[in-house]
């Protein structure tokens, strides 16, 4: 009746084009060499690239004219077209749709905030991870996204913010499309790029940027060893297997208990206090009980809860949790001494909140399969 749990590599497709961003600066170098250029113009790029932010050879002017287009074709090419921009939130929310070269779309979502601009990026095009509330989830995963396609999405996001007057992109959320430790080799290499300073990567602070995961616990331990001191989110939904088990379907294979243990020790190696996702799904995990329960399991723990109000996919008979079910649910985890934050609802109005990409399943026109057949019935009968 459900969407098919997937953890396996999606079978490859035709070659990603080649991309500064899938290159080490040696690398870079050699392609010039191949098409007849100096060496130093692989500095020169990148630093244009990660550091100002531009995709587009033909605007590089410190390159010798005739040379850009030949530039422009070996080592960046478009990999990201914009399908659709939206706005709303007075123009501080922006979300894009992009299409991919082999026609697999993927969104990211920019939010400007007082102290802040983030970037919402998706790691993967669609989800195999299957979890019965979240719109990506019904689609299924289409493909991992290449490390460029993930970098792409970040330069795009601090270029476009800053066309816009939001101000400098200082933080990223892999909070979009996908399960981001389900494609961990790109992953990897994405975080390197995204915090080595500037001409080797974007030079966005480690500390600033986030990794949620639905728990795949040896990756997390490995995300733990490579010495970023990258924010981890767990999705924890629930604080019970039985009820963990439906909501996010890779707990049949590590358990809570297995999953909070890995978080613990990400704490501990990184010296960084954990995030648990909780989304507050109404008489479905909002419980008294639970709250209480989540309390004693992240107790006197590195940890701080954040509780996202669900965000209904079309046709499912789940809802958010009422207002002082969810202020109940915060009051006891404080009360049991976790910190506890509601997280904002952006972008809602354009579909670009959490739980709200799907932009495969909506350009079909295909209500997905959320819509026709509303999941987890079991888990909304307590
Ligand atoms: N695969 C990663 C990233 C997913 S999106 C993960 O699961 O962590 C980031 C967060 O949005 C996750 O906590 C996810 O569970 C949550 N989410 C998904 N669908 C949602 C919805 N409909 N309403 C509220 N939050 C949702």
């Amino acid at each position: 009746m459900s969407v098919a749990l997937t953890l396996t590599e999606p079978r490859p497709r035709k070659a990603a084009p080649r991309h500064l961003a899938d290159l080490d600066l040696a690398g870079c170098q050699s392609v010039l060499s191949e098409i007849g250029q100096p060496a130093f113009r692989a500095k020169q790029l990148r630093q244009q690239y990660f550091g100002r932010h531009v995709g587009d050879a033909s605007q590089m002017t410190d390159l010798p004219a005739a040379a850009r287009e030949a530039i422009g074709e070996a080592l960046l090419p478009r990999l990201l077209q914009p399908i659709r921009v939206d706005s709303c939130d007075d123009g501080r929310t922006v979300k894009a749709v992009w299409r991919l070269y082999d026609g697999a779309l993927v969104e990211s979502v920019i939010m400007a905030y007082p102290d802040r601009v983030t970037a919402c990026v998706s790691s993967q095009a669609g989800c195999g991870m299957a979890c019965p509330f979240c719109a990506t989830g019904q689609g299924g995963l289409d493909r991992n996204l290449t490390t460029a396609e993930i970098v792409d999405q970040v330069v795009n996001a601090a270029r476009l913010a800053e066309e816009r007057g939001l101000g400098r992109l200082s933080n990223i959320v892999f909070m979009g499309m996908g399960e981001p430790l389900a494609n961990w080799a790109r992953l990897k290499s994405a975080l390197h790029l995204i915090t080595a300073p500037v001409p080797d990567g974007i030079g966005i602070s480690a500390r600033s940027v986030t990794v949620s995961t639905v728990g795949l616990v040896p990756t997390i331990k490995k995300l733990a060893e490579e010495g970023l001191p990258v924010r981890l989110a767990v999705s924890l939904h629930a604080p019970d297997d039985e009820l963990r088990d439906e909501l996010v379907p890779i707990n049949t294979r590590w358990k809570v208990a297995e999953v909070l243990d890995a978080a613990w020790e990400y704490a501990r190696v990184t010296k960084r206090r954990v995030s648990i996702e909780y989304a507050m799904i109404r008489d479905v995990n909002d419980q008294p009980w639970r709250a209480d329960l989540l309390g004693k399991l992240l107790k006197g723990k590195l940890v701080h809860v954040n509780l996202i109000p669900l965000n209904p996919t079309p046709g499912s008979r789940w809802d958010a949790s009422p207002k002082p079910v969810e202020a109940e649910f915060v009051r006891r985890l404080r009360e049991a001494g976790v910190s506890t934050t509601v997280r904002d609802t952006r972008g809602q109005e354009i579909d670009g909140a959490c739980g709200q990409l799907a932009a495969s399943v909506r350009e079909a026109g295909t209500p997905g399969r959320a819509g026709a057949k509303p999941l987890g019935a079991s888990g909304a009968a307590e």
